[in-house]
């Protein structure tokens, strides 16, 4: 079957004390794997283009690449317009052309907030996960999911916070939150109060401190940080210390609260954890991760209960870009798989990349000729190919140069100039991976500045692949 809730009307959205019960959002974990993904993309902040939608040489902190990026900002406007319903992107080009940036600068200008998950084709092969249930998992990743609620709240300050010391339960002595004073925010004033135990517990996990303002949600107590008051103590009125079991008074307000989730988060959040409540399950998942199960059936229904909550009003659907890198190496069944999520009513925005040319297409019979960068010829038929170039050498220095600002190095312009060089007789990906370690050498040698004497230890330290191939001769290491 297609991915994504292509079996049910569109996925859902849903409110933290959700009526239905069965679908959690408040306790959404973000996977933040992904991110730590695009961070090599910190700099670029989306296509870069001119309201006529020509491209700045230099814009977006994209550099160069210019009819690749013109050629994307025609798909964001066919996405906005929806017409690339079926289709999807191929973006072909050779390694460290800018693929995955221009996949990632489509989803910004998409608008913030649209998730972006980036896959390499293989890795869907696994030993514990079938090929097609590893493609729907990503599809969920892809497929945002905005929910609204109007929330009362309270606001107040932290006027006292004291730590004591507790027993815990895994033996020895901990410290724990005892004693918090917030004081809350009136018309009429201020007024101190003492809080109930029961939301310690959520005052820690937010990490509140002395002079923070938080907001307490009216029905369930939950905290949250908002922001930090430098004049806490001293500005406040602090009249007798009153005790509440959950902020009551007169102090409050409706505050909209807007919360960004995936269709995989929510899989994730109702998931069961697998295997018995015994010692030895329990040994196990302390030994690693808690396994969670999710199942066609949980996706149905977390698919109904997003249905609802957007026939409510409550929310909304943000399509993401699903960007699947070296996609030769899919195989004909998942290749056939994808085809047919294209034409679900509810598929993120699929990004293909490749640098291959004629390439034999995986799991197809031997007979097959080879095809186009190893895609099935139906597929191909649904795609917009925009081809990728390699770089000048001027444009190779700007790029590098950016990436150090990103980073925050400060690096000599003749050292910018040999790691340049080595982008240009290298690749540009070899380049942008010297600047790190470079940058610890001078800070080890008490140097404030990256040199060129750092750039050239690197390149020794560090090979590049070409260099470690020959190195190790045609026989490698037998
Ligand atoms: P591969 O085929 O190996 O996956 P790719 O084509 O996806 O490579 P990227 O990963 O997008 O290449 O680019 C390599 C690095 O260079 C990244 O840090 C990327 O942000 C940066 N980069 C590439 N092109 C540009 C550009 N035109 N402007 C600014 N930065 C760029």
């Amino acid at each position: 079957m297609a991915p994504g809730p292509a079996t049910t009307a569109p996925p859902t959205a849903t409110t933290t004390s959700s009526s239905t019960g069965a679908v959690q959002i408040s306790e959404v974990a973000k996977d933040n794997t992904r991110t730590s993904r695009t961070a090599t993309h910190s700099h670029i902040k989306g296509l870069g283009l001119r309201p006529d939608g020509t491209a700045d040489t230099n814009s977006g902190g994209f550099i160069g690449q210019s009819a690749a990026r013109e050629a994307c900002g025609v798909v964001v406007d066919l996405i906005k317009a929806k017409k690339m319903s079926g289709r999807a992107v191929l973006l072909a080009g050779g390694p460290g052309t800018g693929k995955t940036a221009l996949a990632l600068a489509v989803s910004q200008d998409l608008g913030s907030r649209v998730p972006f998950c980036p896959i390499v084709g293989s890795e869907i092969y696994s030993s514990e996960v079938k090929k097609t249930e590893a493609l729907m998992e990503n599809f969920r990743r892809a497929i945002g999911l905005r929910v609204r609620e109007t929330k009362e709240v309270y606001e107040g300050e932290v006027v006292e916070l004291s730590p004591e010391e507790t027993e815990n339960p895994l033996g020895g002595y901990g410290r724990t939150i005892s004693h918090l004073l917030i004081s809350l925010k009136a018309a009429k004033g201020t007024k101190k109060l003492r809080l109930d135990p029961s939301i310690y517990e959520a005052i820690q996990k937010e990490r509140v401190r002395l002079g923070d303002v938080i907001y307490i949600e009216a029905n369930t107590g939950s905290v949250k940080r908002v922001g930090r008051s430098d004049a806490y103590a001293t500005e406040f009125d602090l009249e007798a210390e009153e005790y509440v079991p959950v902020p009551k008074g007169e102090v409050h307000k409706k505050k909209e609260v807007v919360q960004d989730v995936t269709l995989h988060d929510l899989d994730v959040a109702n998931a069961r954890p697998q295997g018995g409540q015994d010692v030895m399950s329990m040994m196990g998942q302390l030994m690693k991760p808690k396994k969670t199960e999710i199942t066609e059936k949980l996706r149905n229904e977390i698919n109904k209960v997003v249905n609802k909550y957007i026939d409510q009003g409550v929310a909304e659907l943000v399509p993401g870009v699903l960007f699947i890198d070296e996609v030769h190496m899919l195989d004909l069944e998942s290749f056939t798989y994808l085809t047919r999520a294209l034409e679900s009513s509810i598929s993120p925005i699929v990004i293909l990349a490749s640098n291959r040319g004629l390439t034999p297409i995986r799991g197809a019979s031997d007979t097959l000729p080879p095809s186009a960068h190893g895609i099935p010829s139906d597929l191909l038929a649904r795609l917009l190919i925009i081809p990728t170039h390699p770089y000048q050498p001027d444009e190779i220095k700007s790029i590098v140069r950016t990436r150090a600002k990103t980073e925050g190095l400060n690096v000599s312009e003749a050292a910018l100039a040999r790691v340049s060089e080595a982008g240009v007789r290298v690749s540009l990906r070899y380049a942008l991976q010297l600047l790190a370690p470079a940058s610890v050498l001078a800070k080890v040698g008490g140097r404030g500045e990256v040199g060129v004497e750092e750039v050239e230890e690197c390149e020794g330290l560090f090979l590049d692949a070409g260099r470690s191939a020959r190195g190790l001769g045609a026989e490698g290491f037998m």
